[in-house]
């Protein structure tokens, strides 16, 4: 199974959307894929931002609320749209140490998400902490507010220096080791190395045999 986080951007999540439509899931239809998108992203919101890793200093992150029409897109091809948290929060931030405030950021991306279309009773609750910081505060915030909650295996797309060959090294590594039948991989529909590479990485799995599947939240625990 496939998912994206910190969308969307133009012309990046749509290629993604594109590359997703060549290929089918095992009922012969277009593959679904999770998204989980960041509500919103200020312009300037990130410069002035001190507490997450340095390389993302110059990585655009998405934002539903900027780009609706994206999200439009991603649930009419059949995706499903995941909650990242309103502005891509770095959980071990003190301030992000709080209820409240993790609460506010899991809100915060509804309120985004509606924006854009995102219908709360129409779609299922599906929480992925950025960068995996499952912290027991981030924990409690998207139980209380009735989320599952989305983990996954990163391939390795958004560190830095990271080419084709490492994505692949990492992915294989997945295949061989995930105990979750199937795997849900993670990429990033942000970044122009995964728009480059992505439909070479599918059909290398496939090629060995692998298939792809509709992503679907069932069964799936943190
Ligand atoms: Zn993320």
């Amino acid at each position: 199974m496939l998912s994206f986080d910190d969308g969307p951007l133009p012309v990046k999540t749509e290629a993604v959307l594109d590359i997703l439509s060549r290929y089918t899931g095992e009922d012969g239809l277009p593959v679904r894929a999770g998204f989980f998108m960041v509500g919103d992203a200020p312009q300037g919101f990130w410069a002035g931002r001190r507490y997450f890793a340095p390389y993302e200093v110059w990585i655009h992150k998405g934002s539903m609320r900027r780009h609706p029409a994206l999200v439009a897109r991603v649930q009419d091809e059949g995706h499903v749209i995941g909650n990242h948290t309103a502005h891509h929060i770095w959980a071990r931030w003190p301030h992000y140490r709080q209820l409240p405030t993790v609460r506010e950021e899991i809100l915060g991306w509804e309120d985004a998400a509606m924006s854009a279309g995102w219908d709360p009773a129409e779609s299922p609750r599906l929480f992925r902490a950025p960068y995996l910081l499952n912290t027991s505060t981030m924990h409690a915030a998207a139980i209380q507010l009735g989320y599952q909650l989305i983990g996954g295996y990163t391939v390795g797309d958004a560190a830095p220096g990271n080419g084709l060959s490492a994505i692949e090294r990492h992915v294989q590594r997945i295949m061989h080791t995930a105990s979750d039948q199937p795997a849900l991989l993670i990429f990033h529909d942000i970044l122009p190395m995964t728009v480059r590479h992505l439909g070479v990485i599918i059909e290398g799995l496939q090629r060995q045999g692998h298939q792809l599947q509709h992503f679907d939240p069932a069964g799936f625990h943190d």
